[in-house]
């Protein structure tokens, strides 16, 4: 689940989603984008019980659902069988999974799909802040008396001359922007340098890891990742922290997935369910 400028995404929605987000008190009315990685059950089966919810509730607002080709066919068929009267529109996104692709994009945030190797056509999301524009300095404006046509401009990077004809540069005349924060989720991949490129930087890289370098074997087979390639996709995409979870439950502990990535990336964290990650707004030069 993410939160960006107060909207609120999920992402991926295993069995019992509904249950989850109750827990955890999620408004319901708060979430209006659901991106699906792929459609293998433990990723997508919570998406009907929490259409049905949402029904319950009476919901009004659209609900944009994004996932891959056949993900239409699929709620379009779940609808008519379980759910034909919703007090709510759905709007299904279908994406192509070959090549990374702007899915959505708005004055705040702006998401890319993330080409993923898994048994089915597979994707991971990017979703970056958009650059807002700089702040201008309050005292500024009545200490030179700017109109505010030149306002707009001067937020824009422009330098402003006064009406003497003495140029102000617009470094004394504006804060930087907020940098822009990032946030990129890999869902079940095989080992796949294809992802560096678009997850370079990023604040934050969620990369699904389902067994230890020991059943590297049985990784490649079922086409997942192990604990020490998700470590070495952070580590070459110079991430700034890494987030490991889907462990297989043929482990009795988890602990060993943290300490085997963190030999590769120092700042891995084994999530759980609840947790709450935040990436802080400072002014200053974008790193994406
Ligand atoms: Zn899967
Ligand atoms: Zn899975």
């Amino acid at each position: 689940l993410l939160n960006a400028n107060e909207r609120f995404f999920l992402i991926d929605c295993g069995e019992g989603t509904q249950i989850q987000l109750r827990k955890y008190r999620i408004r319901f009315g708060k979430i209006n984008h659901i991106f699906i990685s792929h459609l293998h059950g433990d990723h997508i089966f919570g998406l009907f019980g929490l259409i049905s919810s949402f029904n319950l509730v009476g919901r009004t607002a659209t609900l944009h659902i994004f996932g891959p080709d056949q993900i239409e066919e699929l709620i379009l068929d779940h609808l008519k069988f379980f759910q034909n009267d919703l007090s709510f529109e759905i709007a299904v996104h279908k994406f192509q999974h070959h090549r990374p692709a702007t899915i959505l994009k708005d004055s705040n945030v702006e998401v890319i799909t993330i080409p993923l190797k898994h048994r089915v056509p597979t994707c991971g999301f990017l979703f970056r802040e958009m650059q807002v524009p700089r702040n201008i300095k309050k005292e500024m404006v009545e200490k030179y008396s700017i109109p505010i046509r030149d306002i707009v401009k001067i937020k824009e990077g422009k330098d402003y001359k006064t009406s003497q004809g003495k140029t102000i540069p617009n470094s004394e005349l504006t804060l930087p922007p907020f940098r822009t924060r990032s946030y990129a989720y890999c869902s079940d991949t095989a080992y796949s340098e294809d992802v560096i490129e678009i997850v370079k930087h990023v604040d934050i890289l969620y990369h699904e890891t389902t067994f230890l370098n020991k059943d590297k074997d049985l990784a490649a087979e079922t086409l997942h990742s192990t604990s020490r390639e998700a470590a070495e996709i952070a580590s070459k995409a110079e991430v700034r922290k890494l987030l490991i979870g889907h462990f297989s439950s043929r482990y009795k502990s988890y602990d060993t997935f943290e300490k085997e990535a963190q030999e590769v990336f120092p700042e891995t964290t084994a999530v759980n369910d609840g947790d709450v990650f935040s990436v802080s707004r400072v002014r200053g030069k974008s790193m994406t």
